[in-house]
């Protein structure tokens, strides 16, 4: 398999809901380590690679998060099925009939989250969604003692939904879990790989943060770490081109290349970065794609907001599915997205970025 697909492949597939990103670390700090000059993690657990170019400033941090949308136990019923804490924006009827697994010290156990049989239900009962205070883990243990005795769950252990990638019927289009937002974890390490080959005229930190699905917390923290300049967060983005969702609601499209944030609950991006992102996709002929969000949030937000402010935007990958067992994105977005990023840093050199940090 070739090596971007495979990467995508192992960061989808592992386990790190938010909270318990270690297995993705582990793979971030495999594949960045030959690329960069040091490592260190900030005290929650982000990552933070350093990349030194030719010159030891500006200082441009690169985010993408960590995390995927898991659960945690909360406690076991004297029957042994397994009541859970949901860490992030979970639609309620997104958690439900899905595989799960709960990662105990006695290593990985299979669930499912049962749904009552329609055979059983009224005609009222089957209109209405199940709430998620009211739903389940089926561990298959015959008490809470078998639970916790031979497989060895705990409350507090984390849960994370059980999906694998696969390449969409052989086309540019990958299916999976959590590509938000592995895929701006992948995008980072090639973006690295890119400016290691050929270095850019300043210090770049790819920072891979922790817990930015309960409220960006591995951003901030590793923000102050970086102290950076510029920020440029990698994120998957909201597709918004599959029956039964507007224009109103988003406007990235499959295939249309990477997107750019102009809003969303967050933050707003700086616009002389924008266009100076806008300037470089069009001499390299990258198509690119805007969207404005009422929602949403992202690690950029943090980024920008450290210190006395750092000009930031937030660059994406976008996904169909969000926040669900199964997203779908295009492999040409990806690609994009990396050769955008790759260029605009490369070109963010000291008159550039105070340039772009000047508003007079
Ligand atoms: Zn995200």
């Amino acid at each position: 398999m070739p090596r971007v697909r495979r990467l995508l492949k192992e960061l989808t597939n592992a386990h790190g809901p938010t909270g318990f990103e270690g297995p993705v670390r582990a793979i971030m700090r495999r594949e960045l380590s030959p690329l960069v000059s040091d490592m260190k993690t900030d005290g929650v657990g982000s990552l933070i690679a350093h990349l030194v170019g030719s010159a030891e400033s500006p200082r441009v941090m690169l985010s993408a998060h960590m995390d995927e949308l898991g659960m945690l136990v909360k406690y076991i019923t004297p029957e042994g099925f397994v009541k859970f804490q949901t860490l992030g924006g979970w639609l309620d009827q997104g958690i439900i009939n899905q595989r799960y697994v709960i990662l105990t010290r006695k290593g990985t156990v299979q669930g499912v989250t049962g749904l009552k049989t329609p055979h059983v239900m009224s005609a009222e009962d089957r209109a209405k969604a199940m709430k998620r205070d009211h739903m389940f883990i089926d561990v298959g243990a015959t008490s809470s003692d078998d639970a916790k005795g031979r497989l060895g769950i705990r409350p507090g252990d984390p849960i994370a939904p059980d999906s694998t990638f696969v390449q969409l019927n052989g086309g540019k289009l990958y299916m999976g879990k959590a590509f938000d937002d592995r895929v701006g974890l992948a995008a980072m390490i090639e973006v690295i790989r890119s400016l290691n080959e050929r270095r850019p005229p300043n210090s770049t930190f790819a920072v891979a943060t922790v817990q930015e699905e309960i409220g960006l917390r591995g951003a901030q923290t590793s923000s102050y770490q970086v102290r950076p300049d510029i920020g440029i967060n990698l994120e998957a983005g909201v597709a918004a081109d599959y029956p039964g969702i507007s224009s109103d609601e988003a406007q990235e499209r499959l295939g249309d290349g990477p997107g750019i944030f102009l809003h969303d609950a967050s933050m707003l991006p700086n616009l002389k970065l924008r266009d100076f992102v806008v300037e470089v996709a069009q001499a390299r002929g990258i198509p690119v794609q805007f969207e404005v969000l009422s929602g949403y949030g992202e690690d950029g937000a943090e980024v920008q907001r450290s210190h006395e402010g750092v000009p930031s935007i937030n660059i994406t990958v976008p996904v169909r599915y969000l926040h669900n067992h199964n997203g779908v994105m295009n492999r040409e977005d990806f690609n994009g997205a990396v050769e955008l990023v790759s260029e605009v840093i490369r070109r963010m050199d000291a008159k550039t970025v105070a340039d772009l940090r000047s508003f007079d």
